[in-house]
């Protein structure tokens, strides 16, 4: 039950809530209570023949006006305890995608996709049917039991009442070993769930793998041994929780026996009459609902432990970088790269080492080499998505370190080579990072980005639809669009990271001369494997297993000889070859 203890900062913040709820409830209770005493006194007239049709009438109308009573009174308590627990889920879910938002890579390397939409949905869905349904069923269930042994002990017979109450303690131990197990076992249910949702994501993610090496079957068979596993855990929980049913039915039944053999007894003593007895069976029913709900109630309290210990893991988790700097933007964006060695967490190689690099504000870097000779691992560092204490990357002069995490990352524009794109249209994709911008503005974006034509050709133009339920974009047409993105942030550092990979030469050629003109003054970085892009670079630099092997301009290096000549050639025979000519 500390799952209410550890809850209680929510129940706190909305008690108004919770004490209308919790009024209404007992007067509901004390309105329910009255219909046995009626019929009971009914009765008790029908015996001694006193009851007239008037009398009659107003019994059954008094009955009636009572049901619609709490019919309407239900529904109140229940719009105020439901609407609290819809609002912690809320919160709850804003937390945890606040907290997703600010982690650092590293986290994300070490959690499970599906694990994490686990936690953000099934799990929270837990905590808020513990925080609506555990607490109606608790309240629900103890002021009812309250309620109803009171008035079977004031109104019929105290010494009946506690007869009738002697199976229950077993009862109530039976529950507690259940509900022990049920813990586990809802533990267990929600671990296997998020393999489940982390199986469904891998799985839509590498449909076209799976397609293209005939996989079909063999994904089939992983998949249903996935679900397997999470349907056992499923069945074992259910198995658990039917052995409440049978319990309070046994408990109920010896109790009804007992009553009424005890009170036959009293009647022929002339201490109850029958009509009291009736009324106490009635009320024995009334016990029923509040065994239920005792059992629901410890499932919901189980399973929403279980869930809310997750959801906290989650929430405790230290971001690997943490957003510790206070400057905020620099005027001055010099860059300068020292990294004695880097390693990524958990690896045992290292993927940047002896680096000294600096680039003044307003150049134009070439970072080139082959693929995994660190150049995005340079980027990560200037973009702090890694902290390191033998890699030091500053702007200005003053550590990424020393910046808060929104101003440094707000200084600069990354072009991934696989551009994500939202489902919205291509104005708003393009005005991702200024939502404020005119159309004016996003075309000129277009414009410098050569892709301008591409998107008039589309039947609604910029307000085409794209992403996932959206056009399907080529994926030089996606690069451009990532790129027109980044220009229109106009940021004081721009990286394209083999972001002209899938455009040909002769676009990429026009785009690197809009942005010479249109980046005047202001950094840029470009990673890439195709030479021609960094032709025109104030300083470019070859990497290779992470180590700094040739620098200069574009002519020192064909001069020097070395790989980036040797490649130069290569691509540029390569090139001819393509061409035909
Ligand atoms: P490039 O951009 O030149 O293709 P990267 O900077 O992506 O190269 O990678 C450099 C090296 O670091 C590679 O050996 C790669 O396997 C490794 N690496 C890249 N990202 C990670 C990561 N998140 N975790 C562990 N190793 C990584």
């Amino acid at each position: 039950m500390d799952i209410f203890l550890k809850l209680g900062w929510y129940f706190r913040e909305q008690w108004r809530r919770y004490v209308v709820a919790g009024l209404l409830l007992i007067i509901v209770d004390v309105l329910e209570l009255s219909i046995p005493w009626l019929v009971g006194r009914l009765i008790d007239g029908v015996v001694a023949r006193s009851l007239d049709s008037q009398r009659l009438m107003s019994y059954v109308i008094s009955v009636l006006v009572l049901a619609v009573l709490i019919y309407i009174m239900r529904f109140l308590w229940r719009m105020f305890l439901f609407s609290a627990s819809f609002q912690l889920a809320e919160r709850l879910r804003q937390q945890v995608y606040q907290h997703l938002t600010l982690m650092a890579p590293g986290f994300y390397n070490k959690h499970r996709t599906g694990d994490l939409m686990a936690r953000a949905t099934n799990d929270v869905t837990a905590v808020e049917m513990t925080a609506g349904e555990g607490v109606l069923s608790g309240l629900d269930g103890l002021v009812t039991g309250i309620l109803v042994l009171a008035v079977m002990m004031i109104t019929v017979s105290w010494e009946l009442t506690l007869v009738a109450l002697l199976p229950f303690p077993l009862m109530a131990w039976f529950f507690f070993v259940i509900g022990t197990r049920l813990h586990d076992g809802f533990r267990d249910a929600q671990e296997r769930f998020s393999d489940l949702n982390d199986k469904v994501q891998e799985s839509v993610s590498g449909i076209r793998m799976t397609r293209a090496f005939g996989r079909e079957v063999r994904e089939d068979a992983d998949f249903m041994r996935v679900a397997d596993r999470a349907a056992e855990a499923n069945m074992r929980v259910a198995a658990t929780d039917s052995l409440y049913d049978p319990a309070i039915f046994i408990t109920v039944g010896v109790s009804f026996m007992v009553s009424i053999a005890m009170g036959a007894w009293l009647i022929e003593q002339d201490r109850i009459t029958l009509g009291q007895l009736t009324s106490f069976t009635m009320y024995l029913g009334y016990l029923i609902w509040p065994m239920f709900a005792y059992g629901w109630l410890l499932n919901l309290v189980e399973r929403g432990s279980a869930a809310y210990a997750r959801i906290i893991a989650l929430l405790d988790a230290r971001s690997p970088v943490q957003d510790d700097g206070t400057r905020v933007l620099a005027a001055n964006v010099d860059i300068h790269w020292q990294v004695n060695a880097f390693e990524y967490p958990g690896a045992n190689s290292t993927a940047l080492s002896n680096i000294n690099l600096r680039v003044a504000q307003g150049q134009t870097l070439g970072i080139v080499g082959a693929t995994g000779a660190g150049k995005s691992t340079l980027i990560s560092l200037l973009l702090r998505y890694y902290d390191h204490d033998s890699a030091t990357v500053s702007i200005g002069g003053d550590s990424v370190k020393s910046y808060t995490l929104e101003s440094l990352r707000g200084m600069i524009a990354v072009v991934p080579q696989d551009a994500f794109l939202f489902t919205a249209s291509i104005a708003q994709n393009i005005a991702l990072g200024c939502p404020e911008a005119t159309i004016e503005q996003i075309r000129a974006a277009a414009r410098l980005a050569s892709v301008e034509q591409d998107i008039l050709r589309f039947p609604a133009g910029y307000d085409t639809l794209v992403g996932e339920r959206g056009v399907t974009l080529s994926g030089g047409q996606k690069q451009r669009i990532a790129i027109a993105r980044a220009l229109l942030m106009d940021t004081p550092i721009l990286v394209l990271d083999d972001a002209l990979s899938a455009v040909d030469v002769s676009t990429e050629r026009n785009i690197l001369s809009h942005l010479k003109e249109a980046r005047q003054g202001r950094t840029t970085i470009i990673l890439c494997h195709r030479l021609s892009a960094v032709e025109e670079a104030d300083q470019i630099v070859v990497l290779s297993h992470g180590e700094l092997k040739e620098r200069g301009t574009h002519t020192s290096l064909l001069q020097a000889k070395g790989w980036y000549a040797r490649m130069f050639d290569y691509q540029k025979l390569e090139q001819a070859v393509a061409s035909g000519r």
